[in-house]
């Protein structure tokens, strides 16, 4: 009998995965790159004798495929994917695919912001628990990868609006959705609410037995939960009421009860400070609480939790200012968590390229906490132009060392400066991995 034909679009983290996971289910599979494959893939790829091609789509080879996995960096738009459409070959995300080769349970955590830290602070929950874990989606090892050779119990899995977009049959035991605020609106024709079903997506195939958790607060989220028939049970999580079930803040403390365990620790506990915060560890902690899991131990966690790189990261102090990497905030929603969490004078360093904001949402916040801004990027006109008059002193630079300097002059004893540029970073960095890395080199060289 001929075999199944996997392709792989795009030979990234999850595309070298899912080939390796197909070919170890009898597949026939071929990578296909229209970039270049990075070295450390075209290696492990060679070992496993998979046949690939980069720089180029060859189609015949392509449109003969059973089955597509596609990198959830390739948009629906590309050629041909479109042609794939054409002809009705399935086209899935590495998530669906590996979804199909495990029966772990998985606790999956999406959002338009917190999905990273919200992940990562799951997964030490169970891992200290002592539970089998892998992490997954956007962070660390694929998940088809581990599915293929490590065999864990459970995967905390961070899902992207791209990676739902390619899930079909697949079921979250546990879904957790932080929010829905705009965001890659150009891969959803610029309609919210196309953003807003992909999102919606991580309830997809949930029954009664499994649990959806979610932000109460968000107006988005309440407005789908009114028009959808959700059969998972609903754990809420707010910080602006006091509820009975769920997660929630009352006098101080963190509060949780949920599947008939209770918790609370004093919000002054979290390693993790600032109300998005508050969210992420409610959101973990329920994660937890849904799994009977000892209540030492997710205290402990959320207690010590160092946090993640790039994510208001705390990281130096010279002269007693205080120096915040949030190279992470590409977006209004993100840096308006960072200002809000900030108790000193703010010097803000923001730039880069802009994805649309309207930086108004900014102004309140701006106006109590911000002393100076120092702009950081190619073109920074609208910016100046947005702040101007709002805040004592705007400067305009176009390098990060120029930025650090600049930031550290205008700073005095006791002040921020943070980096939280609410813009992506390419035109003066590779990613936002590099502009933070390079801006806490900065630091350290003042
Ligand atoms: P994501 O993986 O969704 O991009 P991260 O955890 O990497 O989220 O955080 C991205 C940015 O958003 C950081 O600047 C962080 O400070 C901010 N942030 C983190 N959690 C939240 C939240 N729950 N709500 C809003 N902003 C958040």
């Amino acid at each position: 009998m001929a075999k199944n034909k996997l392709v792989i679009l795009g030979g990234g983290e999850s595309g070298v995965g899912a080939a390796i996971l197909g070919a170890k289910h009898g597949f026939e599979v071929f990578v296909s790159d229209f970039g270049a494959i990075k070295d450390e893939y075209k290696s492990m790829l060679d070992q496993h004798g998979l046949k690939y091609e980069e720089k180029q789509h060859t189609e015949a080879l392509i449109l003969d495929a059973t089955l597509v996995m596609k990198s959830p960096g390739i948009p629906e738009k590309a050629p041909i994917v479109v042609k794939l459409h054409e002809k009705n070959i399935p086209v899935i995300s590495e998530i669906e695919f590996a979804g199909r080769y495990t029966t772990a349970k998985t606790i999956c955590i999406t959002g338009s912001n917190g999905k990273t830290t919200t992940t990562m602070l799951t997964y030490e929950i169970l891992k200290r628990a002592g539970l089998n874990v892998g992490l997954a989606g956007n962070v660390g090892k694929s998940f088809a990868l581990q599915v293929a050779e490590d065999d864990f119990d459970y995967y905390v899995i961070e899902l992207s609006s791209f990676q739902l977009d390619g899930m079909f049959d697949f079921r979250a035991d546990i879904a957790v959705l932080m929010n829905i605020t705009p965001d890659h609106l150009d891969r959803y024709d610029y309609k919210m609410q196309n953003y807003t079903d992909s999102k919606m997506r991580i309830t997809q195939n949930q029954g009664p037995d499994d649990w959806f958790v979610y932000c109460a607060d968000d107006p988005i989220i309440q407005e789908e939960l009114a028009k959808r028939d959700i059969k998972a049970r609903k754990v809420p999580f707010t910080i602006m009421q006091v509820l009975k079930e769920g997660g929630w803040v009352e006098n101080d403390k963190m509060k949780l009860n949920v599947n008939n365990n209770t918790f609370d620790m004093t919000i002054y506990e979290l390693a993790l400070q600032g109300k998005h915060n508050l969210n992420n560890s409610m959101a973990a902690g329920i994660s937890g609480s849904i799994l009977n899991l000892r209540k030492e131990g997710i205290r402990e966690c959320l207690s010590d939790f160092q946090g993640v790189e790039h994510r208001l990261e705390r990281f130096l102090r010279v002269h007693n200012i205080e120096f915040i990497n949030d190279s992470k905030a590409t977006n209004i929603n993100s840096v308006w968590y960072a200002l809000e969490s900030m108790n000193t004078p703010v010097v803000w360093i923001v730039g880069g390229i802009d994805k649309g904001n309207d930086y108004s949402q900014l102004f309140d916040l701006v106006k109590e906490k911000v002393k100076a801004i120092v702009c950081l990027g190619k073109d920074n006109s609208k910016i100046i132009a947005a702040f101007d008059g709002k805040v004592k002193q705007i400067v305009d630079t176009k390098s990060i060392e120029e930025a650090v300097r600049s930031a550290y002059f205008l700073a005095e004893k006791g002040d921020t400066v943070l980096l939280s540029p609410a813009c992506a970073s390419f035109d003066l960095f590779k990613n936002y991995e590099e502009r933070g890395r390079q801006f806490k080199d900065a630091v350290r060289n003042l």
